[in-house]
C-alpha cells in the first residue's frame, strides 16, 4: 500500500477515535433537588437532580409510582400547580420515609426483602473497588435463567474506572437485551479499612463527605449514559441514623439484604440476595451458581417489584 494511503487511513482512524471520545457527555454541577411536576400524560413525576450535560440544563426525573428514572430537559418542564397531596401518598415517598426512618445500630439498615409475598427472588450484586477481574460466569448463569435477566447492580465509581472493559461488557449485555439492570449507587470511593470498627468504617469513616461520595458516583454514571435508580447500597451494609437522614434528603432508598450468600444466609421467597461480582468473594458466587443448579426454574424479579402496591 502506498505510504500516502497508509497515512490517510491512520488519520481517519485517529479522527474516529477522537469522535468516539467526544461522544462521552460532560456532566457538571449535579445537585440534589426535589421538585414535583405533572408530565404530559398528567402523571406526577419528581425531579430529584439537576445538572448540566454539555451545557444544557437537565434533570433526573423519577416516577414515584414505578420507581423508574429518566433524564429530561429542564426547559420542557413546568413546575406550576402541583399540590403536596398529589405526591405525598405515592409509593416512592411512602417507601423513602419507611426505610430511612432512624433505627439503632449500624448493620443492614433499609429494605432487606420484598414487602409482599413474591413468587421470586431479587438478585443484587455489589461491584466494590477491586484489583481482580469480575465474575462473568455469574452474569452468564443468571442470563441462562431467561433473558432479559433482572439484576440490581450496586456499582462504585472506582470499580468502573479500573474495569472499563468489564463495565462495557455489562453495558453491552444490557443494551442487547440479555440483562435488565437496576443501577444502584454504591458510593464513589467505597472507603474501607479492615482494621476499623464498623461504626468508624465505610461511609462512617471520619472525614468522609457522604453527599460528595453519592453525587460523584452519579456524575460518573450519567457520563457513561447510565441513569441511576433511586436506590443506594451502603458499602459493607454499614450506616447509622445520620446517614439514613442524609440519604432521605437525596431521595434514595437504602437497599440491604437478607440473603448474603457468602455469610451462609439462605434465599427464600422475596429475598434480596447479595453477592459480590468483583472477584473478591468467590464463595458467594459458588453458592449462587449452586443455588441456580439446585433450584431449576428459579425466578428473578426487578427490584421495583419488591414494593407493595397501594
Ligand atoms: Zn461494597
Amino acid at each position: 500500500m502506498p505510504k500516502k494511503n497508509l497515512i490517510a487511513i491512520t488519520l481517519l482512524f485517529l479522527a474516529f477515535a477522537f469522535v468516539d471520545i467526544s461522544l462521552a457527555a460532560t456532566i457538571a454541577n449535579l445537585s440534589p433537588v426535589f421538585k414535583p411536576y405533572r408530565d404530559a400524560n398528567k402523571g406526577i413525576k419528581i425531579a430529584i437532580r439537576s445538572f448540566e450535560e454539555d451545557g444544557h440544563a437537565r434533570l433526573v426525573s423519577l416516577d414515584p409510582e414505578t420507581f423508574t428514572t429518566e433524564v429530561v430537559d429542564e426547559g420542557a418542564i413546568s413546575f406550576a400547580d402541583v399540590k403536596t397531596t398529589e405526591w405525598k401518598g405515592t409509593r416512592f415517598i411512602h417507601a423513602l420515609h419507611k426505610y430511612t426512618a432512624p433505627v439503632a445500630g449500624f448493620e443492614n439498615q433499609g429494605m432487606r426483602s420484598a414487602e409482599v409475598k413474591k413468587g421470586g427472588l431479587f438478585l443484587t450484586m455489589d461491584l466494590c473497588p477491586s484489583t481482580k477481574g469480575f465474575d462473568r460466569d455469574a452474569f452468564e448463569a443468571t442470563e441462562a435463567l431467561g433473558t432479559p435477566a433482572p439484576i440490581a447492580i450496586a456499582v462504585s465509581g472506582l470499580w468502573i474506572e479500573r474495569h472499563r472493559e468489564e463495565f462495557d461488557w455489562i453495558r453491552r449485555e444490557e443494551s442487547e437485551g440479555r440483562l435488565a439492570i437496576t443501577w444502584m449507587n454504591h458510593s464513589y470511593s467505597h472507603p474501607f479499612d479492615r482494621l476499623r470498627e464498623p461504626k468508624e468504617n465505610f461511609l462512617l469513616t471520619p472525614g468522609v463527605d457522604f453527599e460528595d461520595e453519592v453525587l460523584r458516583n452519579e456524575t460518573l454514571l450519567l457520563e457513561n449514559g447510565v441513569t441511576p435508580a433511586p436506590f443506594f447500597r451502603f458499602p459493607g451494609l454499614i450506616s447509622d441514623a445520620s446517614l439514613l437522614e442524609k440519604l432521605k434528603a437525596l431521595s434514595l432508598i437504602p437497599i440491604g439484604a437478607n440473603a448474603w450468600l457468602a455469610k451462609g444466609e439462605r434465599p427464600r421467597n422475596g429475598s434480596f440476595i447479595l453477592v459480590h461480582g468483583n472477584g473478591n468473594e468467590e464463595g458467594g458466587i459458588e453458592k449462587l451458581l449452586k443455588f441456580y443448579g439446585e433450584n431449576k426454574g428459579v425466578r428473578l424479579l426487578p427490584l421495583k417489584e419488591a414494593f407493595e402496591r397501594k
